[in-house]
Formats: C-alpha cells, structure tokens, sequence
C-alpha cells in the first residue's frame, strides 16, 4: 500500500517507518500519491490531518492520542483509531476481563520509565473498567522501566498473572500493520481500538 506517514520523523514514526516498509508498504510524501495515512503527529495537528484525508477520499490508520475522533463518527470515508497499539496490551486486557469473573480479588501494579506524568496509566484504568468490580492499581515510577503491566487475579489457593512488557516503540508495528490490512473491510466513518481488528 502507498502510505503517507504523517510523524514520520518522531519517536514513534521513526520506528513504524522500517517496519511498514519491511512489510512491503511504500511511504509517500504526499496525500495525493497515497492510499492510506498513517498518523502519530501530535493532538493539536491529527484533526486537521485527518480532515485532509477524508477530503481527499483515503482512509486513515490513527495513532495520536489526546483529542477527540467524534467528528469522523459518519465520515463517508474510514477513520480507524486506536489508542493502544501494541498487540499485546490490547490482548492482555481482553484476558483480565475474562479471568476476573472466576477470581474473588484482583490488583493491577503499571510500571513506567521516570519521566511519565500520568498515573494510573490509561491503559491500567482502561483494564480495571473492564474487568469490573473493585481493582486496585499500583503505579511504579523508576527510571530503566518502559512500559509495564501486571495484573494479579487471586482466588483460594491460586493466583494468576497476566503480564505485558513494552519494551519498544517497535511493539506497535504489528497493531499498525493489522489495522491497514483490516481497512478495506472497515465502514466508513470512525471505528474505534485494535480490540475490533484482533
Ligand atoms: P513525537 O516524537 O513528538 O513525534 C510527533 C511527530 O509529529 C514529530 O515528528 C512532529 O514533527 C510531527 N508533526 C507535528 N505536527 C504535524 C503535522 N501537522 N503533520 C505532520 N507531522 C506533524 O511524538 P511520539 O512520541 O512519536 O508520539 C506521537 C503521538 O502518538 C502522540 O500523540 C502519542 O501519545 C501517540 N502514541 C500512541 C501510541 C498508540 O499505541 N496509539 C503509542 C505511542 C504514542 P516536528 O517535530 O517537526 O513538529
């Protein structure tokens, strides 16, 4: 697919650029030479991006967090996003939910690297919401950490971990490559999370 990458040059786009291209997609510099867009820019830009995209009738592979899709609801042309990409986090989420109804208790201990300014992190009180009930999250904060999640389901005699490590910006490659093939057989207008696609 001709794909224009919009942050290629940033954290993310630096490390999803070898990868779409290993995979077989060519970047593009322009969205008239493209076929899809692939966007990890920032919140204050993604709208506009988008906006251009659905204009010019190519769908949209988005990754930028912090703004709000809501406009794209009946856009006549595909606005997939995803706040998380990483497969494995989307994932480990889906299996919390599950094993929380045939566990008494559970707890969720996020470890992220120092500079992170949020806690809990998004993506431990999206899994708490899901699994239901009271879940307790404990946020580490160390320098050396990524980005981590254990949750710990707990029941007599048993316990179970369920544990996802980030360990690169490289674990949202797959995500990104997952929801590109899957565009074609996307509505048009917004589809929301990897969790649909996997
Ligand atoms: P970053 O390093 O700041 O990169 C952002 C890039 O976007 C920069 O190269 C910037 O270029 C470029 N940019 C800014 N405005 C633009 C515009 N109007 N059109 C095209 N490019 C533009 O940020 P990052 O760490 O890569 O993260 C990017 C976004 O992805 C953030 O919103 C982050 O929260 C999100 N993210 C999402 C996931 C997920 O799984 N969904 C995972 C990680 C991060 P200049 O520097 O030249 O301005």
């Amino acid at each position: 697919m001709r794909i224009l990458l919009n942050g290629r040059r940033g954290r993310v786009g630096s490390a999803l650029a070898p990868g779409l291209e290993a995979a077989g997609h060519v970047l593009v510099d322009a969205l008239v030479d493209a076929e899809a867009v692939v966007d990890f820019t920032r919140p204050e830009a993604v709208a506009a991006n988008v906006r251009a995209a659905v204009a010019a009738g190519v769908p949209s592979v988005v990754g930028t967090t912090g703004w709000d899709p809501a406009e794209f609801r009946s856009a006549p042309v595909t606005v997939f996003y995803a706040p998380n990409f990483a497969t494995g986090a989307v994932l480990m989420m889906r299996f919390a939910a599950e094993a929380a109804a045939y566990f008494e208790r559970a707890e969720i201990v996020e470890l992220h690297h120092a500079a992170k300014v949020d806690a809990p992190s998004g993506t431990a009180k999206l899994t708490a919401e899901r699994m239901g009930g009271e879940v307790a999250i404990h946020s580490v904060r160390l320098p050396g950490l990524n980005a981590h999640q254990e949750v710990i389901l707990g029941g007599a005699g048993q316990t179970l971990t369920i544990r996802h490590d980030a360990l690169s910006r490289e674990a949202y490659t797959p995500g990104v490559l997952l929801a590109l093939e899957k565009l074609p057989t996307l509505p048009p207008g917004l589809t929301i999370g990897l969790d649909a696609l996997l």
